[in-house]
């Protein structure tokens, strides 16, 4: 069997009213757009995969990915879609940095076809299942219904919440002081900052959170600050016993490299569209391991798809402190047909269908695909 052709297409979905009036640190737009990336065989079988974007964090958009997978598909063509391993390589030597959505796209769609080939599920290819279900967050809008929504989230079994930050004290510490009085002990929270504060106004956070009458014990601070100044992490890290979460800074295994080196972080954030696929987020799962840090396997601003192959990614890993495929409910509506992620008691589940289990697409009423052969 061979790869034949490559076809991406655009995808823009609204987010839900309740998150219009978002006040989270970084620029989001009222509508996400992602690009489902298909993989063709001569034989038939298609795989699917989804590139994720967050262009207020890391600037690669729908444009950008496409243009991508235009330069990297003829490096795929004529390829043996079973080797997932050989097409990664390929697409590195083609596009050695960057283009991170674009390529996790591509190994989404790799890994799919291969388990569809094989009549497997995606989790098989990766070691096999280890949990049935893993506790997957969910964001709550950032608004003045934050609470109520978090109340609502947690009669429906959610038991972690990402809560995003806006950068700014006045608003945040408030914030946080009315989270952690209504948060049962037993629910974690991350108060995810994406890079938003200073190294002395985390600190100063942190004398709030170690100044209640009892100690927070479920609080994550999660990207306070810029994502780069590994050194300004390992203070607030030395400084508190509040666990500090590294995110937006690990794109590559060197970034990750560098702060298990530096032991600037109680957990790391590992995302399959921040670094570029399953493949490239397994091996950083396996470095966390080996170095005893914990990690959760995490999402950025997916639709079903990609939140699916977390999903099969988290169920496999050894010891995810929790997930995150919740971002695709934040969506007024969704491509899928049926099959995919589910979210249980909040916790991940998958079916054991061939490939991601995504049973089909409905792509009607977009823009027209473009086929790259
Ligand atoms: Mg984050």
């Amino acid at each position: 069997m061979r790869i034949t052709a490559i076809t991406t297409t655009p995808v823009e979905i609204r987010y839900r009213p309740e998150y219009e009036a978002d006040k989270r640190f970084y620029p989001k737009p009222p509508a996400q757009t992602n690009v489902i990336v298909e993989i063709h065989t001569d034989e038939g079988i298609v795989g699917i995969g989804e590139a994720a974007h967050a262009p207020g964090i890391y600037g690669e958009n729908a444009g950008g990915t496409i243009a991508a997978i235009d330069y990297i598909s003829p490096a795929l063509i004529g390829l043996d879609p079973l080797g997932i391993t050989a097409a990664n390589m390929a697409i590195d030597r083609l596009s050695p940095v960057g283009n991170i959505a674009a390529k996790a796209g591509l190994d989404i769609a790799l890994h799919d076809l291969a388990g569809k080939i094989m009549g497997v599920p995606v989790y098989q290819l990766l070691g096999g299942r280890v949990h049935d279900g893993v506790k997957s967050h969910i964001t709550p809008a950032t608004y003045e219904g934050t609470l109520t929504d978090l109340e609502s989230l947690i009669g429906q079994g959610y038991r972690a919440f990402k809560q995003k930050m806006s950068g700014d004290l006045d608003y945040d510490v408030p914030l946080i002081e009315g989270l952690l009085d209504a948060v049962p002990e037993d629910v974690v929270l991350s108060l995810d900052v994406n890079q938003g504060w200073s190294v002395n106004e985390t600190m100063k956070v942190i004398s709030v959170l170690e100044r209640r009458p009892r100690f927070p014990s479920n609080v994550i601070l999660e990207q306070p600050i810029d994502g780069a100044d590994i050194a300004g992490a390992a203070r607030i890290r030395n400084a508190t016993r509040v666990p500090l979460m590294l995110d937006d800074g690990i794109r590559t295994v060197a970034d990750l490299g560098r702060i298990l080196a530096a032991q600037a972080a109680d957990i790391v954030s590992l995302k399959i569209s921040r670094v570029g696929g399953i493949q490239r987020c397994l091996q950083m799962i396996k470095m966390a391991e080996a170095a005893n840090v914990d990690y959760i396997v995490d999402e950025i601003n997916e639709m079903r798809v990609a939140n699916t192959a977390v999903a099969h990614l988290a169920l496999a890993s050894r010891r995810p402190l929790y997930t995150g495929v919740a971002c695709h409910l934040l969506l007024v509506s969704d491509i899928s047909t049926g099959g995919g992620v589910r979210i249980v008691n909040g916790e991940a589940v998958v079916d054991d269908a061939p490939g991601l289990g995504i049973e089909g697409l409905d792509l009607s009423g977009l823009i027209p695909e473009v086929v790259h052969a």
